[in-house]
């Protein structure tokens, strides 16, 4: 079977989508290749159906269970033999698993990438017939990404195990600081790199400032038909908004992060299967949850960065149809984003010391000689230490250029776009 038989057999699509059918055959290729598609975009399917393809089992790394969950399910559902590895699965039902993915039949094995540090499950994969690893969310490996998680770092060690497969990342990351760590951090080879429009046509962007947001609130929620999510700041203020929706006549309800784990995916399925219209949410609801109709996500408190705020608004309109953004701010709140901003980072200042004074060891690690005046270019900087040595030097995250001191490639702070 070629990749479209795939497609239609296992998928009932009738076609790919733009850049699905390139970054296959790039894969089929034998190439290391990174994927940049929006949120929706149809990732899953870049490796997903070159996996189908050829013979052997496909590897996983995802950063969330309810992300591998969502997966596996999807592809159990199709008939195809997928596991993963979860937390809290006993020492033995990890054996068997790992045991069928080196002897059996199975094509994916999902797994995190904490898991990769263990030196059982590293043991067993070298056995494997490994066709193809895919590194999903793979901006988790990435300081300057959106969501950074340590572990990502070690998975170009998969590499030693083994050097000949391919690497696929993907993530829905714009930002080219991200997209160079992606590459580096994962010693991608020669890459393949497919970049689609992040622009999402069917999601109308409003902003709308205003005072009494509860009252615009209402409007939207009555107005705009179909399940919805509204972004708080605090977890208070969930509880909140949920009230006043329920007091409303809407079927509301609110998630944070300090509920126990059971209530929180009590909550999420209830939303995911339209028990509950309106989620009212911190920003820990969020990665891991894939419902293809939430028709508005409104912001009642400015996000804390324009990546965010596109991650969060992105989570409307996953099926392509049409959907509202709607971030809903005043002065206040754009002065209280500043002055946290201005409270909580170094002043302009302060980083260029900073950067002199890191400067003054570069000079000496590359050899300058004394009487040599040194002006080093930033970029050529951060490449040489990899980014990750100045996340370790206290607060200091920026980057500065031109005056403007930059959270990442196209956030300016303070900016233009948020001010
Ligand atoms: P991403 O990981 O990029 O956010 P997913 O892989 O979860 O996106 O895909 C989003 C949705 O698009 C899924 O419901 C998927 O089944 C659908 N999809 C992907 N590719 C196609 C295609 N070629 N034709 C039709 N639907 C597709
Ligand atoms: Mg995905």
């Amino acid at each position: 079977m070629n990749e479209l038989e795939i497609l239609k057999q296992y998928w009932g699509f009738s076609s790919f989508r733009p850049l699905q059918d390139e970054i296959i055959a790039a894969v089929m290729n034998g190439e290391d290749t990174l994927a940049l598609l929006p949120t929706g975009g149809g990732k899953s399917l870049c490796f997903q159906v070159p996996a189908m393809a050829k013979e052997g089992i496909c590897i996983v790394v995802s950063p969330l269970i309810a992300l591998m969950k969502d997966q596996v399910e999807n592809l159990k559902a199709r008939g195809i033999n997928a596991v993963a590895i979860y937390a809290g699965m006993g020492k033995r039902e990890i054996d068997i698993l790992l045991d069928n993915c080196i002897y059996g039949p199975v094509k994916f094995l999902y797994l995190s990438p904490e898991r990769l540090l263990s030196d059982l499950v590293r043991t067993r994969i070298s056995y494997m017939n490994v066709n193809l690893i895919a590194v999903d969310e793979a901006h988790c490996i990435s300081q300057w990404g959106y969501d950074f998680r340590p572990p990502y770092l070690q998975l170009s060690s998969l590499r030693e195990i083994h050097p000949n497969v391919p690497f696929i990342a993907l993530t829905a990351t714009a930002t080219a600081f991200v997209r160079t760590d992606i590459q580096e951090k994962l010693e991608l080879k020669e890459p393949k790199v497919f970049v689609q429009s992040f622009a999402r046509k069917n999601l109308s962007y409003v902003v709308i400032d205003l005072e009494d947001k509860y009252k615009k609130l209402t409007a939207i929620v009555t107005n705009v038909k179909g399940s919805g999510l509204v972004y708080v700041r605090n977890r208070r203020e969930t509880a909140e908004v949920a009230l006043f929706l329920n007091r409303n006549g809407i079927a509301a309800d609110f998630y944070h992060a300090g509920l126990d784990k059971d209530e929180r995916s009590r909550k999420q399925s209830d939303w995911k299967q339209n028990k509950i219209r309106v989620m009212v949410a911190t920003n820990a609801f969020g990665m891991g949850i894939d419902k293809p109709d939430v028709r508005f996500v409104v912001h009642l408190d400015l996000p804390e960065s324009l990546e965010a705020y596109y991650q969060e608004a992105g989570r409307a309109g996953r099926d392509g149809r049409r959907s509202f953004a709607v971030l809903l701010a005043n002065r206040s709140d754009q002065q209280s984003l500043k002055a946290k901003y201005t409270d909580s980072f170094p002043s302009v200042e302060e980083i260029r010391k900073t950067y002199h004074h890191l400067g003054s060891y570069f000079q000496l690690a590359y050899g300058a000689g004394a009487g040599v005046s040194f002006s080093f270019d930033l970029a050529d900087f951060c490449k040489r230490f990899k980014l990750g040595v100045i996340k370790t030097i206290g607060a200091l995250k920026f980057l500065e250029h031109d005056g403007y001191i930059t959270l990442s490639e196209n956030i300016f702070l303070p900016s233009r776009i948020l001010f």
